[in-house]
């Protein structure tokens, strides 16, 4: 029996924000896993080899396609796109500035279209193609001041459903990952930011179902697993690596 999970030795992939967090930790499981992997980040210095980092913005459609089609070429092909880069915005409809809804729906959303429209022609060519793209809890669950993070993540759930139907008879399956908060240097950042960052950082924790934080490399096994072709019948579908914030309904100590 071959273990599909364990080897994807001869697999090329892209993934996006690999530089850093959960794109970096999936970069890095891919390539121990055997796969050849691209990095696109608009900085890329974090994609240290056997990684190939390539300088992209996925806000910029021409930064896009030259970085896809350069890694395609490097690669000699295209298996596996990850869409994972995403930025954040906290606050409610009346906090955020129309500048700042389009900028954050430019990058979480038509980032991962820009990525897929350049990436599919490549796709078409392999006989295990997948796109897995990171989506968030923040899809399914009102989280407060988060209203405009949330839309962007709702609108990544919608398309990964609508990928997944439009594409599965050409063999190209697209999922997602919802992650709840996860341990990466964004998360840090956000800590960082507090008055006292070790008291926030226990009661985020002190929130969670398992009293801790999901690390990037849990996400990063969902993501390899759903890319890889131990996932073949598998389209459609959002995985959630929460630590059960979203299913469980746990009572009050
Ligand atoms: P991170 O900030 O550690 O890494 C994000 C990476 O994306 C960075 O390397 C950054 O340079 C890159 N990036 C940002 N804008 C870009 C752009 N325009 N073009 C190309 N690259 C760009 O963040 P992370 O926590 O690893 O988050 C990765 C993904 O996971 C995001 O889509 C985020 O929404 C999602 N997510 C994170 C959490 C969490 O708690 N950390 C939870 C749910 C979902």
């Amino acid at each position: 029996m071959t273990d599909h999970l364990a080897e994807l030795t001869g697999l090329r992939a892209i993934v996006t924000g690999g530089a850093s967090g959960i794109g970096l930790a999936t970069a890095r499981l891919l390539a121990a896993r055997g796969a050849a992997v691209a990095v696109l980040d608009i900085d890329p210095s974090g994609a240290s080899a056997p990684l190939l980092g390539l300088k992209a913005d996925v806000s910029d459609d021409a930064s896009v396609r030259a970085a896809v089609t350069e890694a395609a070429r490097r690669l000699g092909g295209l298996d596996i796109l990850v869409n994972n880069a995403g930025i954040g915005a906290q606050g409610t409809v009346e906090d955020n500035p129309d500048l700042q809804w389009q900028r954050v729906l430019d990058v979480n959303v038509l980032g991962m279209v820009r990525t897929s429209r350049a990436a599919l022609p490549h796709l078409r060519g392999s006989s295990h193609a997948a796109i897995v793209n990171t989506c968030s809890i923040a899809a399914t669950a009102g989280l407060p001041q988060r209203a405009l993070y949330s839309a962007s993540k709702g609108a990544v759930l919608s398309l990964t459903l609508a990928m997944a139907a439009d594409h599965v008879r050409e063999g190209i399956r697209v999922n997602c990952v919802n992650p709840g908060t996860a341990d990466t240097p964004w998360v840090g950042r956000l800590l960082d930011a507090a008055d006292d960052p070790e008291a926030e950082r226990a009661a985020l924790n002190a929130r969670q179902p398992m009293g801790r934080l999901v690390t990037a490399d849990e996400v990063a096994a969902a993501i390899v697993y759903l890319a890889s072709p131990a996932a073949a019948s598998v389209t459609g579908t959002a995985l959630a690596v929460d630590g059960g914030m979203q299913g469980l309904r746990l009572r009050p100590a």
